[in-house]
């Protein structure tokens, strides 16, 4: 009997059968493919699709299920605009003369944002086409969270990992890793998409786009804390976020596809409503996760 690869328990429930999302918007699986719940940690999952994930990573092949190609110039175009808001999260003066290391790091854009206040920027990133220029930007490079940690082992003040752990075989484990790469009062700042999204709720067409080859793992708030927990972490603070405006739910709902921002409009007191009920009932798309030790 399968048991759940975070806490061990065998209550695995079917939550999602169907299609799911092989690429990018209409690459839809040919088959159907299931989604397991933990009913003890509430984790969702999606037994790996790839052959050898290890590989997956390293030579770039995920890149190309993503669409998203394999060039740094690429990776920096659709991922520069998401830094600044991660930074204010984390608060920018903590970087400050600090060891910092970022734990998937693509092609390093929060470690380019950081390089002139922290000591020591990390990049630990599997795909080895980054490494060159990671290291050519004053960045110390790892293809792995053990390789890092034998130098680095209790030595880290903050670790940041963004849009990483629903890739990984085992969040524990990930996260276990991280937690012996900081100091005592060290923190790490996470985040995933947010498997409680009110759309996966109120958009028929939506699990299909949601559920994706290359997401290994769905959390909601409460199973992204219980990880969290079990990992050894004391203390975890979420912060919700809504990336969309009120104008693509309705067009979700309406023609069953995203349609980025902007696209019909409504008033900007409406949008601020729409974004601030979802980020407070913690229904919104993304969720960013501030772990402690102490
Ligand atoms: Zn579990």
């Amino acid at each position: 009997m399968a048991t759940c690869l975070i806490c061990g328990s065998g209550q695995l429930e079917v939550f999602y059968q169907g299609t799911i999302r092989m690429g990018s918007f209409g690459k839809w699986s040919e088959t159907d493919h299931t989604i397991t719940q933990c009913r003890d940690c509430g984790a969702r999952h999606l037994p790996p699709l790839m052959g050898n994930l290890d590989d997956y990573y390293r030579d770039g092949t995920y890149r190309q299920d993503l669409d998203q190609g394999n060039t740094l110039r690429k990776y920096f175009e659709l991922t520069d605009d998401d830094q600044p808001h991660r930074l204010q999260l984390l608060g920018p003066h903590t970087a400050r003369g600090k060891v910092l290391a970022d734990i998937g790091a693509g092609a390093g854009p929060f470690l380019d944002l950081v390089k002139g206040m922290a000591a020591t920027t990390i990049a630990v990133e599997p795909n080895e086409a980054y490494h060159a220029s990671l290291q050519e930007r004053g960045h110390v490079c790892y293809g792995s969270t053990a390789a890092m940690l034998r130098e680095w082992a209790g030595k880290v003040d903050v670790a940041v990992s963004f849009s990483v752990i629903e890739h990984v075989e085992r969040p524990r484990e990930f996260l276990e890793e991280i937690r012996a790469a900081l100091k005592p009062d060290g923190r790490l700042l996470t985040s995933t998409p947010n498997a409680d999204d009110l759309l996966l709720e109120i958009c028929p067409s939506y699990p299909r786009f949601f559920y994706r080859k290359v997401h290994l793992w769905y959390f909601t708030p409460a199973a992204l804390s219980r990880l969290a927990n079990l990992a050894g972490f004391a203390a975890c603070r979420m912060i919700h976020q809504h990336r969309f405006d009120l104008a693509n739910a309705m067009l979700w709902l309406r023609d069953g596809k995203p349609s980025g921002v902007g696209k019909i409009t409504t008033s900007p007191a409406l949008d601020d409503a729409w974004r601030n009920f979802l980020q407070q009932s913690g229904r919104g798309d993304y969720l960013y996760a501030e772990l402690k030790l102490s």
